[in-house]
């Protein structure tokens, strides 16, 4: 086991362009923290923010993410936790337990999503003009988060 690494954090409006091992950076703007691999192989871990990704929990002094971070995309396939500004080592995965996140995730994705499409189904039964200003504003929002992401993922 790895002696407990201490993991700190900055609150960026923009992805940085270098970053610093032993850091993370979350940006609200982007909802998306990255960070290098705590093993030192410096690879770039990006974690978006999102109900069906990853949750950030800012204490006021330290930050965790959940879930675990499972990195084994890269060589060195390294899984921990961050967990209140520090890193948690947790055990190697085996290829059938990375299956299995694999597709729990895209069922929980897939369960996530379903549930969004429904949300939607009320505005039909509202207002003509009603549902009109609503979509307008929707759509604008829509359009400005897609611009924020990629003005966050240009930098990146
Ligand atoms: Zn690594």
């Amino acid at each position: 086991m790895k002696p407990p690494q201490r993991m700190s954090h900055v609150f960026v409006e923009e992805i940085p362009t270098t970053m610093e091992q032993g850091v993370i950076y979350v940006s609200i703007e982007c909802a998306t923290a990255i960070h290098r691999c705590a093993c030192g192989c410096g690879q770039e871990v990006v974690t978006p923010l999102t109900p069906t990704d990853w949750r950030l929990i800012f204490d006021g002094e330290s930050v965790s993410l959940r879930p675990s971070i499972g990195n084994w995309s890269f060589p060195c396939r390294s899984h921990y936790f961050i967990d209140e500004g520090l890193i948690e080592w947790a055990g190697a995965m085996s290829d059938a337990d990375i299956n299995r996140g694999r597709m729990i995730d895209r069922r929980s994705k897939s369960v996530y999503f379903n549930k969004a499409t429904t949300v939607k189904a009320p505005q039909v039964d509202s207002a003509e003009k009603q549902l009109q200003q609503r979509e307008e504003s929707s759509n604008t929002s829509k359009r400005s988060s897609l611009w924020a992401a990629l003005k966050c993922w240009w930098r990146a």
